[in-house]
């Protein structure tokens, strides 16, 4: 099946991809439309009035408007999925869905987006970053701000529960990795998958370093949840999978294997330069990317810390902390 048929089949179950600009530099996201009773939209886009007439005129060659939405489902709380929600439920009153970790940061959203930054900003220190580098970082993060919102979720939802999204029975999956809260919904009947950026397929997804769900100190090992949940993934017969960005994904196994051995290869290359000498993240995502783009730095580094989660856990490489500094040596 090629992407375009996938998406052809995909609307004949009342699923229709919606595809928005973004500021940033992913590039367009994907909303799409479940048409029924209630009448869904999983994410919405940045917050613009740019974003809003392009959904606005996409929704209305299927006949709707933004009016008419009843309930917003949200994949994961990143700006451009989910940064247009109020205005749509000032629109249209509708209901919005949300794993339940999710309702109280949602809620307050600048507020925890500064917490969220703050978290970042002392990782970074943590790790080897230079100070301007992560101060230069946290600004644009804070101009970014604008492009999101806080969100008043009405349905709080858990791993496992069902949900009616348009006519369709879906699957609540919880699969952590991408954010501790990417949210899956799983339709076991026509076996579509709407996964936001849990898997896409012209890109990796970042496993982003984060401040624990539940509260508690520390920071999440993302790329070891990221690996489960793919791995859980694996083991569903979707047919098609439909993400956040891109094309949709006819082939997931073949996708989550790719990117599991991928994985795997850069553990590996992480290991020899740890052996080489203690380094740290800092030092380990130069020594792979160079001098990356400031607003890479974050990412690069939760990609290497990531890796290097899994060395320590496999007893292979251990944390050395200084007080100022962690450096990754050989065990
Ligand atoms: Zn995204």
């Amino acid at each position: 099946m090629t992407p375009e048929e996938a998406l052809e089949q995909a609307a004949l179950a009342g699923i229709h991809r919606l595809s928005v600009d973004t500021p940033f530099r992913v590039g367009p996201v994907n909303c799409y439309l479940v048409e029924g009773d209630p009448l869904t939209l999983v994410d919405t886009g940045p917050n613009s009035g740019t974003t809003l007439d392009a959904l606005q005129s996409q929704l209305s060659a299927h006949g709707h408007a933004i009016d008419d939405i009843e309930l917003i489902a949200i994949t994961h709380p990143h700006l451009d999925h989910l940064g247009l929600t109020k205005i749509i439920v000032e629109h249209s009153g509708a209901e919005v869905a949300a794993l339940a970790p999710l309702a109280e940061k949602l809620k307050d959203f600048p507020a925890d987006a500064d917490e969220e930054d703050a978290f970042a900003v002392e990782i970074m220190r943590r790790n080897g970053i230079p100070a301007e580098v992560a101060e230069a970082l946290q600004l644009v993060s804070s101009s970014f701000r604008g492009w999101g919102s806080a969100v008043d979720v009405t349905r709080e939802l858990a791993d496992g529960d069902s949900i009616r999204l348009g006519d369709r029975e879906f699957e609540v999956q919880h699969r952590p990795g991408h954010s501790t809260t990417d949210t899956l919904f799983w339709d076991a009947d026509g076996e579509i998958l709407i996964v936001g950026d849990h898997l896409i397929a012209h890109i990796s997804s970042n496993p982003l370093i984060s401040r624990p769900l539940d509260g508690s100190e520390g920071r999440t090992r993302s790329l070891i949840e990221y690996v489960e949940s793919m791995k859980r993934t694996r083991e569903l017969p979707a047919k098609i999978v439909l993400p956040g960005h891109g094309e949709p994904i006819t082939d997931h196994v073949e996708l989550i294997d790719a990117r599991l051995a991928s994985i795997q290869r850069r553990e590996e290359k992480i290991y020899r330069l740890i052996k080489e000498q203690a380094r740290t993240g800092y030092e380990l995502a130069q020594a792979i990317w160079g001098n990356v783009a400031v607003t890479q730095a974050f990412l690069t580094l939760s990609e290497v810390i990531g890796n290097a989660d899994v060395l320590v856990e496999e007893g292979r490489v251990r944390e050395a902390d200084d007080g100022t500094v962690i450096r990754y040596e050989a065990t």
